[in-house]
């Protein structure tokens, strides 16, 4: 109970000054980002730094990204309720909790099949329905539920996945970090009428999107 109230107070100090702070501006992807008990979603000996700054490790060489990280690329999917949103390395799940916390419909994708489980039986215990845990090579997509209202990848990628462009639905978001193995840009895909328009926001640090569309499993150095 007293945790719980510890981690609350974290949460809000996240929220303001990480965040707020920071630049994001839509007050549902705030109120989303306070409401999601982001300790959960980390190993227990990371628990206290749960609220810091940062990525921390979830195991299997992973990542949760970091909360400035989560709350840009959910504000620039630009998510309404209803949505059916599909993210690409569901890693922990937090994304995905915080997509299915503004009224999306999720479905995430997962390589790892021991991250996937575990994802899936928290977002469970944690009474979070609306996510759909799949196993499989996300750089793919997932045709069986497209088309997506937005789709965010939340590892790097070299370029744009063409299965994800054509699993946009009409008035889609693409949100995606785009660049080398060591730097990205957070890139917003829009899809009207069938044409894409693309805005560039900030630089990012993904860990790599390993698939058919993305980076093979052992590549040479860039
Ligand atoms: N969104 C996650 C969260 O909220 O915890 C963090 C994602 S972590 C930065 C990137 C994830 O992408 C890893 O779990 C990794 O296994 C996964 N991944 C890498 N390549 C993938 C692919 N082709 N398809 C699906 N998942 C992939």
């Amino acid at each position: 109970m007293e945790e719980n109230l510890a981690f609350g107070v974290q949460r809000r100090a996240m929220v303001e000054q990480q965040l707020r702070r920071r630049g994001i501006r839509d007050e549902r992807v705030l109120e989303a980002m306070l409401q999601v008990p982001r300790h959960e979603f980390v190993p227990s000996k990371y628990r206290s730094f749960a609220y810091d700054d940062r990525p921390l490790a979830i195991g299997e060489s992973e990542t949760i990204s970091q909360p400035y990280m989560v709350a840009a690329m959910t504000q620039a999917a630009g998510i309404a309720p209803g949505d059916l949103a599909l993210e690409v390395g569901t890693g922990s799940g937090y994304q995905a909790a915080i997509l299915a916390e503004l009224g999306a419909r999720v479905v995430t994708i997962e390589r790892n099949a021991s991250l996937a489980e575990s994802a899936r039986n928290r977002l469970e215990r944690l009474g979070i329905s609306r996510v759909q845990v799949v196993i499989g090579d996300g750089s793919l997509g997932y045709p069986p539920s497209a088309p997506y209202a937005a789709i965010l990848v939340t590892a790097a990628c070299p370029g744009l996945p063409t299965p994800l462009l054509e699993q946009l639905g009409e008035d889609g978001r693409l949100v995606i970090p785009v660049g080398n193995r060591y730097q990205q840009i957070l890139r917003l895909i829009f899809k009207h009428q069938g044409q894409f328009a693309r805005r560039d926001l900030d630089a990012c640090q993904f860990v790599p999107l390993i698939g058919q569309q993305a980076w093979p499993e052992k590549s040479p150095p860039d």
